[in-house]
């Protein structure tokens, strides 16, 4: 059984073009989730894709604390440009611990700690993100086989677990600053992110 039910599709443009929205219902939590799609996920090659988390700070309100807004862009100008793809939007805000732990983590942040011992200080693991309701999500929209936009190999690990095949990693580096560069070296050195510089 699938862990989320589509809900409603409608045009979304945007300034790099029109996509699909596509809303989802998680099951067990009831939260909502959408897609953003452009061209036929259903034929047999490969779809550009990306799977982002929520990180309102980043996408929303400009924060220079990390990378995530400039990846959101980044990825749909790409699908925008190759007319094919997909980005799931993932309402799981702090990889997984929610607005306002994310915010008692950036204070202890601004005391020294980084991204992963700030999370442990709050009691709650490096990163609790649940990948099934992507694959579900996925897997509703037709899409057998991505070539996944990430610089994190756990998100590739865990498509294939759930059923959904990897035919090719497609880095995606954007955005490195000066206030989020001890925030991407925290990435790769403890949660084994591929970052190049
Ligand atoms: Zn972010």
């Amino acid at each position: 059984m699938s862990s989320v039910s589509l809900v409603a599709s409608a045009q979304l443009p945007t300034p790099w073009g029109v996509f699909t929205m596509t809303g989802f219902k998680e099951e067990a939590t009831g939260k909502d989730h959408v897609a953003l799609s452009m061209g036929d996920l259903t034929t047999d090659a490969p779809v550009l894709a990306r799977i982002h988390s929520e990180c309102l700070t980043g996408d929303a309100l400009f924060s220079l604390r990390c990378d995530c807004g400039f990846q959101l862009q980044a990825a749909l100008q790409r699908i925008a440009k190759e007319e094919r793809g997909v980005l799931l939007y993932v309402r799981q805000e702090g990889r997984g611990i929610g607005l306002l732990n994310k915010i008692h983590a950036y204070h202890l942040q601004d005391q020294g700690a980084d991204t992963v011992e700030a999370n442990e200080a709050l009691g709650f693991a490096p990163d609790l993100r649940d990948y099934t309701i992507c694959a579900d999500m996925l897997k509703a929209l037709g899409v057998k086989s991505l070539r996944l936009m990430t610089n994190n190999p756990r998100k590739i690990k865990a498509m294939e677990q759930f059923g959904v095949h990897v035919a090719e990693r497609i880095p995606l580096e954007e955005g490195r600053n000066a206030y989020n560069e001890f925030y991407l070296a925290t990435k790769a050195g403890k949660l084994g992110h591929m970052l190049h510089d």
